[in-house]
């Protein structure tokens, strides 16, 4: 039953020796055996790795060693870098590539005495909002296999929900960790862009991109963000800002914090038991003590053309390096022009393409400064419209998806409908901020809601004091589905 607790009341059943991290770990291995085949939330696992590193970790605690992680197993996004473990994101053209390093936040989990098992599922590349962009099929939800999870980090959700790990890692350019979060039921934080290094995964838009904890509960969130969170001389655009004590800031006081709800989110389409539960949530947090107001983020109708240029003028340039030489699969051709081309032309599946070709359509000479330079002109509005709001609140407070899952295959022909289920999620990664998504209620079918809370730059200890606040009051977070 181990594979049910959280970090926290894991690690204190370690402490007591009550449990060991084999026992725990195995417990993990033993449920991805059971659901993993409804589910396909794991690309693969290294089972005896696995062990062997929970072994160590119960060496450790028995010479009386303690560490913030020791002995807890957590998954990680088949985009990040584990050394000597298949590095794929869901592609087939990396083919047979195993990482031959550690990325930062992986060094990390491993000082912080962590078990860091299995490759996660997910969108192709980190593109799509559904799952259904995997090479390897898509991971289900685990509240009704019908359903996508959402995505890009489908498989670090499911694996948390279904409770086939205690935490995962996952990675979100537009909404990535809080999308699949509030879909499959369980707590997803963004952390501010620059919060945590990205040496180690794999780039999709360099701008955009953040590493995150998936997690149980709020508490978790704190804890694993602490433990990735920091500055790293390999990633230029990591912030050598402090790292704040975070399990501090749960404190369960939200009284007198300011929340905003954005006039412009509340558009046609938003599903009524979305806005219901999310509207339910709000008041609950003001009965704790927390201001609400509204406030105005004006150029929020431009959020999804702007994140789609200029995320897939970076995409075009980072994919650029998958060419057959460097990396992975080949395609052997006549000379390097068609070997390179017949490579691509296997190896990305259409999502992936599709983007390339928008991306590098917008940065093409005669189009560059009516599309991406625009794009990037806007995205510098949408982050001021934010840091305004801030000035009035300290956290901004919506749903983080439109509808609950959807049905698969319900979307796939119809790309621009999908976009669009990303419209909260979006411009927190435009303008820099982070974010968290929490669950806070069930649609009458019996699937997850999640609420979002935005935080203004490397204001994390006010989001994880709102969140925590919040679930201390309610109990949707212990809610689990039924896989028996
Ligand atoms: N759904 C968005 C996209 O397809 C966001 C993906 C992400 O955050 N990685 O680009």
């Amino acid at each position: 039953m181990a594979h049910f607790l959280t970090i926290h009341q894991l690690l204190e059943q370690l402490r007591a020796g009550e449990l060991s991290s084999r026992e725990a770990t195995q417990a993990c291995l033993d449920r991805v055996e059971k659901v993993d085949d409804r589910l396909n939330a794991f690309i693969s696992v290294d089972a005896a790795d696995a062990l062997a590193q929970a072994d160590a970790a119960d060496q450790s605690r028995a010479a009386g060693e303690d560490l913030p992680m020791l002995g807890v197993p957590v998954a990680v996004k088949d985009v990040l870098a584990v050394k000597d473990q298949p590095l794929n994101c869901a592609s087939k053209i990396l083919g047979e590539f195993n990482s031959p390093y550690d990325a930062t936040v992986i060094q990390k989990l491993r000082a912080a005495g962590a078990v860091v098992f299995g490759r996660l599922n997910m969108d192709e590349f980190a593109m799509g909002s559904s799952n259904e962009n995997s090479a390897f099929g898509p991971a289900r939800n685990p509240w009704n296999t019908d359903c996508i999870p959402g995505g890009s980090s489908g498989g670090s959700a499911v694996a948390v929900a279904a409770d086939e790990c205690i935490a995962s890692l996952g990675s979100d350019t537009g909404g990535s960790i809080r999308q699949p979060a509030a879909l499959c039921g369980c707590v997803g934080l963004k952390p501010t862009y620059g919060r945590v290094s990205r040496y180690g995964l794999v780039a999709f838009a360099s701008s955009l991109d953040q590493v995150g904890p998936f997690t149980k509960d709020v508490r978790d969130a704190a804890t694993l963000l602490q433990v990735i969170a920091g500055s790293d001389d390999r990633d230029s655009t990591n912030v050598p800002e402090p790292v704040p004590d975070y399990s501090a800031a749960l404190s369960g006081e939200v009284k007198g914090l300011r929340i905003g709800l954005p006039r412009e989110y509340q558009v046609q389409g938003m599903d009524p038991e979305v806005k219901a539960a999310t509207d339910a949530a709000v008041k609950q947090l003001e009965s704790l003590g927390a201001e609400v107001k509204e406030i105005s983020l004006p150029h929020t109708e431009y959020a999804i053309a702007t994140y789609y240029i200029i995320a897939t003028a970076e995409a075009s340039a980072n994919l650029a390096r998958f060419e057959g030489v460097r990396y992975g699969a080949r395609l052997d051709g006549a000379d390097p022009e068609e070997m390179n081309r017949k490579t691509r032309g296997a190896g990305f599946g259409e999502e992936v393409k599709r983007r390339i070709i928008l991306g590098t359509y917008v940065l093409s000479s005669g189009y560059y400064d009516a599309y991406y330079l625009r794009a990037q002109k806007v995205r510098t509005l949408i982050r001021q419209d934010f840091l305004k709001a801030f000035e009035e609140v300290d956290l901004i407070a919506s749903p983080t998806t439109p509808t609950p899952a959807f049905k698969i295959g319900e979307k796939v022909g119809d790309p621009l409908q999908m976009y669009l289920s990303d419209i909260y999620t979006i411009s927190c990664n435009l303008a820099g901020l982070c974010g968290i998504s929490v669950p806070c209620g069930f649609s009458e079918a019996g699937l997850p809601i999640g609420l979002q809370l935005l935080g203004k730059p490397f204001g994390e200890p006010d989001l994880l004091r709102a969140a925590h606040a919040y679930e201390q009051a309610t109990d949707w977070h212990t809610h689990r589905p039924n896989l028996d």
